[in-house]
């Protein structure tokens, strides 16, 4: 026997539907690269993105064919999301920032058959285009291309229809080893996403909500913004270019109250404001992930009385799997002990399930003692089963999709990051976590960027060293640094030697690129 209640498939489309039947008039608000300001609304974005699939009909694509964009956060990028899906195909959204060599690998990969790109983005397009084989329309957003492509179409249709478990979307995580990986998100999965992160304990947003999201749109399924902000109704708020100027005029122009944007993003935000002697607009969430966000800045939000979502994710898990969603006895907690446990990376919300297993014997699951750090591990209803057209599935037969991370769980189940597994640094037998280290060394005054990498050693296997790029006009030494480290990580842990650079690599999304820096100093000879 089934039970007996009405089955719709769960299709993105049914969020656009929601948004412009209930929340019609709700806006949509986009600064442009040129300093312009456009609007639209719910209603019209989903009036648009019927176009595009009208549009997109007339040229032939068929169910689950790739749309490509090459493009930051605005509108018609949104109408995008929208209009592909709703077409019955695959948005796929690329970044920029990549190399030519994974340019090429994915859009092949992909088989993108249109690729609509932003204007700042021709010389990308012109330089590609005889390499993207599979690619038979470009079209770009702006001088008024865009709009003439789906203004030929009256929007009077409907969304094609299939099953839940259709493929929507393709993001391609930006492989800091070998090539790319694409991550093939589903309605479905989109969907149950979404009903998560709009919990008032995940990503508080709700019908007052207007949502400013600074991370890009072609980074890990944009953190499920597009889909969920129709779902209840938020006005979202968008800025073409990340200028943190800009970013505060709008936040105060615009009423934003929900700000979602990587570490990098604050520390530009206060950059500015302290620069110019303003006040953090009035906002009450802000969103962080992506990397580590620093106790002080977690402090200095939370003292200015905004509630801050510190999230864990990545690509693979759409992406978010955990948050440091408020505890039951929140309110009796410390300032300091509510900074420390936002500076966790949070606890999983139901959907998503966190284990650490060792790092020698993946067969051995670790305890929840907030001491004991693995390998960890995730499952649920929004993780990745198998990379697109990978032969083998990314995870094992239960589900448990290796992260690459290093953590440990605590009794409550924070998870706590210490390193990426290719990171961590084995000295003696021991696990040196190259984040601690590099944390350690970033809370000195004079150190602008800092990371820890391993070179080999004959008798410990591998010792830290400690790559550092001193803050403008500074002159930090080696020796201060090791002093002022000193009672900060354990003895064994110093690094035997700093070195000073003017850069540190950096991969496509920002991270340290330690692949980079361990090529950089492959071969070097540690002091005697
Ligand atoms: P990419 O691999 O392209 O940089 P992802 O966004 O998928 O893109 O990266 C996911 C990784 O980012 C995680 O595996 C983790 O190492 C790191 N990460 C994400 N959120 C956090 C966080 N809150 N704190 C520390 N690291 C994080």
């Amino acid at each position: 026997m089934l039970g007996a209640m009405q089955h719709w498939e769960l299709r993105v489309s049914g969020l656009i539907d929601h948004g412009a039947r209930e929340h019609p008039t709700r806006e949509i608000v986009t600064r442009m690269a040129d300093g312009s300001t456009e609007r639209t609304n719910w209603s019209g974005v989903r009036r648009d993105a019927l176009k595009m699939a009208q549009a997109l009909s007339r040229f032939g694509l068929k169910a689950q064919d790739r749309v490509a964009t090459l493009a930051m956060n605005h509108n018609r990028h949104l109408v995008t999301w929208y209009g592909a899906t709703g077409a019955g195909g695959v948005i796929h959204t690329i970044n920029p920032r990549l190399f030519d060599e994974q340019l090429d690998y994915i859009v092949n990969h992909a088989e993108d058959r249109i690729l609509i790109y932003d204007a700042v983005f021709r010389p990308i397009v012109e330089r590609m285009k005889p390499r993207w084989k599979s690619v038979e329309q470009y079209i770009c957003f702006d001088d008024g291309e865009f709009d003439a492509w789906i203004g030929a179409h009256d929007g009077d249709g409907e969304w094609v229809t299939g099953s839940e478990r259709d493929p929507c979307m393709l993001c391609y995580t930006s492989g800091t080893t070998g090539n790319p990986k694409g991550v093939l998100y589903e309605h479905r999965s989109n969907i149950l996403h979404t009903l998560y992160s709009i919990q008032p304990s995940a990503m508080s947003s709700d019908n007052r909500s207007v949502i400013m999201p600074v991370v890009p749109m072609f980074h890990a399924n944009n953190w499920g913004f597009p889909w969920a902000a129709p779902a209840v109704g938020a006005k979202l708020v968008y800025c073409q270019t990340n200028d943190p100027v800009w970013l505060c005029e709008l936040m105060r122009e615009e009423g934003v109250n929900v700000v979602g944007g990587v570490p990098t993003v604050w520390f530009a935000i206060f950059q500015h404001l302290d620069a110019s002697g303003q006040e953090l607009p009035p906002i009450h969430t802000a969103m962080s992930g992506g990397s580590a966000l620093p106790r002080s800045v977690i402090a200095r939000l939370m003292a200015a009385g905004v509630r801050v979502g510190h999230a864990w994710g990545m690509t693979e898990t759409s992406p978010v799997a955990t948050m440091t969603y408020e505890t039951p006895d929140w309110d009796e907690k410390s300032f300091d002990e509510k900074v420390a446990y936002k500076a966790l990376q949070g606890r999983a919300g139901y959907g998503s399930q966190v284990r650490a297993v060792s790092l020698d014997d993946p067969t051995v699951e670790l305890p929840r003692d907030g001491k004991t750090a693995g390998a960890l591990q995730v499952r649920g209803h929004w993780t990745i089963q198998r990379y697109f057209k990978a032969e083998e599935d990314a995870a094992g037969p239960e589900g448990w999709f290796d992260t690459g991370d290093v953590a440990l769980i605590h009794p409550d189940g924070s998870v706590q990051l210490t390193d990426r597994t290719k990171d961590v640094i084995k000295s003696g037998g021991e696990w040196i976590s190259s984040v601690d280290l590099e944390n350690a060394a970033v809370a000195h005054p004079d150190v602008a960027e800092a990371a820890a990498i391993g070179v080999p050693h004959p008798r410990w296997d591998e010792r830290p060293i400690l790559v550092v790029v001193r803050k403008q006009g500074c002159s930090v030494s080696g020796e201060d640094l090791s002093i002022f480290l000193a009672d900060k990580v354990a003895k064994w842990w110093l690094p035997d030697a700093v070195e000073f650079v003017d850069e540190i690599p950096h991969t496509a999304s920002g991270k340290i690129s330690k692949k980079d820096l361990r090529d950089q100093f492959s071969g070097y000879i540690l002091p005697a």
